[in-house]
């Protein structure tokens, strides 16, 4: 335990601004977070931050692994050997049987750069399989792809967060920082914000408060919206020409699938005023010939089924407005979990290997073989994408047994039902968390491993900043972290221990030489520069300097310009009809995280929002017979959830909102819609018919 006084500097454990912070010990050898000055915070926290330390503590915090017998047995205390002979013993049974593709993993945008690409090394080598994903494929993936295509290159932000305050306007889409990083919007108070946005989110009164404007498409329309606004931005004349023809290809064949969309034909649709869309065109293209605009994208844009278009058609926007690769103004991602980035870079994605590299790609199999030791004709292939893997789990020709590490899909994945039943009906389930999760509950093998402040490791926030999460205190006793778990877990399978390090730094080193060469390349990244202040944007190549600002002269595909994409609107998976006539739609509140596994066991965290809720037009509850306060049921195609009703005036009267963050009968999750976007394998979380009615109190 450190001595009373001692103080550690570090990060916060949730979203991906990773907020600095200290972590002090008190008189009781108690820790408590306060803030420290960094760029993306500047001295600030939100109350998760503020109250991280106490997720350390919780009372039902695991010390011991647990083991399940069989089936139809409860978990018990065992010690490691027993655990950890035990997944072995069966891997490998399961393996011999149905081959290297039984066994499957999933990972976390939770976890450090050095846990992911362990975790991807692990799945590859020691268990020789393709089926590996995680989380974060429900986060920003459609982004990532869209800025794949657009600009040969994924960074969430190319440029440094700070950039974004000098701006003269914002425009946020599906992006709520108000209520998720609050500290975020410290970047926000100059620039005039034009929020998109169904909902009348804290940021959009924000926007309004400040002059700005918020536009409220119906869900799963603002694709349409965003073509309608480069249409407007046309004809008000606000391309930059210039720009398009000296840096972007493709703009005439983009502008065929916007030329349509005239702001009263979209009005139609999206339900935003024409008037708003003409005003928001001049807004921007007004800042944008002082190349003074930023267009930044959140989770409201990205998951749908058709999300990767529909960052695409912003990032089209963005560019007839020259607004990428130039100082002063930007497209950007506005990264949602606290490794989101760095947890897609380093190959615990079914298509990625160390480095961005794709692991279809022989150049990139054969550089990461090479740093393994091994032949790279051993590497598996791509795997299934996060929910499709899910929902092969247990059925014929799918994986018999999972690992899971710092994720809780049993809450978090749509669907969750479904998800529930799947994981239940493997032959070998093991969860790697802190506490017995909702997910955990299920698993044959709990494995309990150290939180964020217990061990050390790099982080790469929304910007593409590398960190340094540094250990303030020693995990509980009987706790291991997760490298340690695969260390041992990998030995026990017929690997040198020695290819399996526990060290976070030799794992980064390591991780260093992998990434060299590739597009998020980590190889300058060493302890003494992170020592020396943390504004490592990557790639960092050894030797050379950190990249804040990409894009300046030229962008990443082959011929240095951008790409515009032809992106036509369609309908949504799943339109209301007579059985199911309301829109759902998810998102997060300001004292939860993810699934709430953390968040919902801090005191003043859980008494602040202990329960789920649904916010709903008072004309719409009131068709539905059900007052403030009711306890409704929403039912969808796929199950079915419990909320108190919250009365708002500003919702959209088609529309209800509920927050992810709860589990069980509360769960938004069991009726979210698990079609995938045919890019991104992204599912259509913001977008689920359902029906509205009084539930019986209970
Ligand atoms: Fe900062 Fe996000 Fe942590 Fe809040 S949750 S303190 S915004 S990093």
């Amino acid at each position: 335990m450190n001595p009373p006084g001692a103080s550690t500097r570090t990060h916060c454990p949730y979203c991906a601004l990773q907020c600095a912070m200290h972590l002090d010990t008190g008189a009781d050898g108690r820790l408590s977070a306060r803030p420290a000055d960094f760029p993306t915070n500047r001295g600030g926290l939100c109350r998760k931050g503020w109250t991280s330390a106490d997720v350390l503590t919780v009372p039902d915090r695991l010390t011991r692994p647990l083991l399940r017998k069989d089936r139809d047995s409860d978990l018990v205390e065992v010690d490691w050997d027993t655990a950890l002979d035990h997944i072995a013993e069966r891997l490998l049974a399961l393996r011999a049987e149905s081959g290297p593709d039984t066994v499957s993993v999933f990972g976390s945008g939770g976890l450090t750069n050095e846990k992911s690409y362990a975790l991807g090394k692990f799945a590859r080598l020691a268990l020789g399989t393709s089926q590996i994903d995680y989380n974060g494929r429900f986060c920003m993936s459609s982004a990532a792809a869209a800025g794949m295509r657009a600009f040969g290159l994924d960074r969430g932000m190319p440029f440094p967060l700070t950039d974004v305050g000098s701006a003269e306007v914002v425009l946020l889409a599906g992006a709520n920082p108000a209520e998720t990083m609050p500290p975020m919007m410290g970047h926000l108070s100059a620039p005039a914000l034009i929020v998109i946005d169904p909902r009348r989110t804290a940021t959009a009164r924000v926007a309004l408060d400040n002059g700005g404007l918020h536009l409220a498409p119906r869900p799963g329309t603002d694709l349409a919206l965003a073509l309608s606004l480069l249409h407007a931005v046309r004809v008000q004349g606000w391309v930059d020409t210039d720009y398009v023809t000296a840096r972007t290809n493709g703009f005439e064949q983009a502008w065929e699938h916007a030329a349509a969309w005239w702001p009263e034909q979209t009005e139609l649709l999206t339900g935003v005023p024409a008037e708003q869309i003409r005003a928001a065109a001049d807004l921007l293209g007004k800042a944008a010939r002082n190349h003074s605009a930023y267009i930044l994208t959140g989770r409201g844009t990205e998951q749908h089924a058709k999300g990767t278009d529909t960052v695409s058609a912003w990032i089209n926007l963005a560019l007839a407005l020259g607004l990428p690769g130039r100082a002063g103004s930007g497209y950007g991602c506005i990264t949602g979990q606290g490794n989101g980035q760095g947890g897609r870079e380093h190959g615990q994605k079914a298509d990625q290997l160390p480095g961005y590299r794709k692991i279809d790609d022989p150049a990139a199999r054969d550089h990461v073989a090479r740093v393994w030791g091994v032949d790279p004709d051993s590497l598996p292939g791509p795997g299934r994408s996060a929910f499709e893997l899910l929902d092969a789990l247990g059925t014929p020709g799918g994986p018999r047994a999972m690992l899971l590490f710092g994720s809780n899909p049993v809450v978090s994945a749509p669907d969750a039902g479904r998800v529930r039943e799947r994981l239940a009906s493997l032959d070998l389930l093991v969860a790697a968390d802190f506490v017995l999760s909702e997910t955990a509950a299920l698993a044959d093998v709990v494995l309990p491993v150290a939180q964020w402040a217990e061990e050390s490791g790099t982080m790469t926030n929304l910007e593409g900043r590398v960190l340094r999460r540094r250990r303030a205190t020693p995990p509980p006793e009987g706790v291991r972290t997760d490298l340690e778990v695969l260390s041992a877990l990998a030995v026990r399978l017929g690997q040198p221990a020695e290819r399996f390090p526990t060290e976070p730094d030799t794992v980064l080193a390591e991780l260093g030489a992998a990434s060299a060469g590739g597009a998020a390349d980590y190889s300058g990244v060493t302890p003494e520069r992170l020592a020396a202040g943390e504004a490592l944007h990557w790639p960092v190549r050894a030797g050379q300097e950190p990249t804040p600002r990409l894009f300046l002269d030229s962008f990443a595909h082959p011929d240095g310009r951008a790409r515009f994409t032809a992106v036509a609107h369609r309908p949504a998976a799943e339109e209301p009809d007579s059985e199911f006539p309301l829109i759902a739609t998810t998102g997060r509140l300001m004292g939860h995280y993810q699934s709430g596994a953390q968040t919902r066991r801090v005191p003043e965290l859980n008494s602040a929002e202990p329960e789920v809720y649904v916010e709903v037009h008072p004309d719409t509850a009131a068709r539905a017979g059900l007052a403030a306060g009711d306890l409704a049921r929403l039912t969808s195609r796929r199950g079915h959830t419990s909320a108190r009703v919250r009365l708002e005036p500003t919702a959209r009267l088609d529309t209800v909102f509920m927050p992810f963050h709860y589990a069980g009968a509360q769960a938004a999750n069991n009726l979210t819609n698990p079609a995938l976007d045919p890019t991104s394998r992204m599912p259509e979380f913001k977008v689920s018919a359902v029906r509205l009615e009084p539930a019986p109190e209970p």
